[in-house]
């Protein structure tokens, strides 16, 4: 199993290190993994002057799937934009067409009282989203900023393609079938001509899977359900910006950003596996993160891309453990638990493994 390590920028390095030791500790059970290390994002840019170096390229490729951190900091936002860090970020997910992000927001019971939300709102919450990740108004033509009548004007282009909307529903269908067979599909049709296609297409695919129970919403109304109850859904189908945000939204009713892994799939389960939080400079280098969120993404890695069931059931299994015997990092930190930093939360973990 070849994985190639990205760990990036801020605390990027740092949760991915506990990862990688959770990884190397199952091969005692006879699994084999050769993990290479390479540069992605801010490093990749200081080390080469781009964010996405041909070796990083070469070995993304080859390997079975790739374990990623975060990428993205401060200093590189004056940097011309092909130099800034999302967009190694973007250009990997595209070159490896990575067009399906899957992110359970599950709530461990332990941690009902970490959420803003109160714990009957959110006590029993598993929701599947998913987002399409390699179209829409982050990848469309034209795209810009010009002049025009004497002063600037910014503008993108939200774009879908039926063909790229058919095959994320296809996906999301399928993963409604193996849950509680009920799909929401979020738009913006009753202004945005983009996303009334999503909806109409969504629809006839509709037709192949009847027993899936398919409702649609509105963005702006998924937002405030998310909060109001966010119980009701079971798996959330949405485009890429939309679902980056509710994404984000979302994690907090789990307690914390810090929790909250993903998946991003190709066609062939080639994946590339991720927590879905930023290089959070403002704790970046403190022994402080949360690593979760990225040893929860190679639970999803020995999932998704090779088929190790019962291995990824024993990571989620350990994380479980370590937050009932009340190991928390600061972010889900409450009076009465044992605050640890990011390596004595791997530790933790490893000692339950
Ligand atoms: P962020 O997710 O990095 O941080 C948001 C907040 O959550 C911060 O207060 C941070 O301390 C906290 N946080 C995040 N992860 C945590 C963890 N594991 N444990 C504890 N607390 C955690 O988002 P941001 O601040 O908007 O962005 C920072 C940088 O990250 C920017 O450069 C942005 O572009 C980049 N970014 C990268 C990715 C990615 O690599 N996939 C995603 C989002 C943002």
């Amino acid at each position: 199993m070849k994985i190639a390590v990205l760990a990036g920028d801020g605390i990027g390095p740092e949760v991915v290190a506990q990862a990688v030791r959770v990884l190397e500790a199952l091969t005692s059970d006879g699994m084999k993994f050769e993990m290479e290390p390479a540069l992605l994002g801010g490093c990749a840019v200081d080390a080469t002057g781009k964010v996405f170096p041909e070796a990083t390229r070469k070995l993304a490729t080859e390997a079975d799937a790739v374990l990623l951190g975060a990428v993205g900091g401060s200093q590189y936002d004056s940097l011309p934009r092909e130099q800034r860090p999302e967009q190694g970020l973007l250009a990997i997910r595209k070159d490896l067409n990575l067009f399906a992000n899957l992110r359970p927001v599950a709530l461990y019971s332990e941690l009902a009282n970490a959420s803003t939300l109160k714990p009957e709102v959110i006590l029993g919450l598993d929701i599947l989203i998913i987002r399409e990740l390699t179209g829409d108004i982050y990848f469309g033509e034209p795209r810009g900023i010009k002049w025009h009548d004497d002063q600037r004007v910014g503008f993108n282009t939200m774009i879908y393609s039926e063909s790229e909307i058919r095959r994320i529903a296809h996906i999301a269908f399928q993963a409604a079938q193996k849950r509680n067979q009920k799909l929401c599909s979020v738009d913006k049709m009753n202004v945005l001509e983009c996303t009334q296609l999503w909806h109409d297409v969504v629809i006839e695919i509709a037709k192949e899977y009847p027993d899936v129970e398919l409702s649609h919403m509105l963005v702006d109304n998924a937002a405030m359900q998310l909060i109001r109850n966010p119980k009701q859904f079971d798996v959330i189908v949405t485009g890429n910006m939309f679902g980056d945000i509710l994404s984000d939204e979302a994690s907090m009713l789990t307690g914390s950003i810090g929790m909250l892994p993903s998946a991003s799939l190709n066609d062939k389960s080639k994946g590339l596996y991720e927590p879905i939080h930023g290089s959070a400079p403002d704790i970046a280098g403190k022994d402080v993160a949360n690593p979760l969120a990225t040893v929860l993404s190679a639970a999803m890695m020995l999932r998704y891309t090779f088929n190790q069931e019962a291995a990824a059931v024993r990571i989620e299994s350990s994380v479980k453990k370590v937050l009932t015997e009340g190991y928390r990092t600061s972010d889900i930190y409450q009076p009465g638990m044992k605050e640890v930093g990011t390596r004595e939360m791997g530790d933790a973990i490893l000692m339950n493994l």
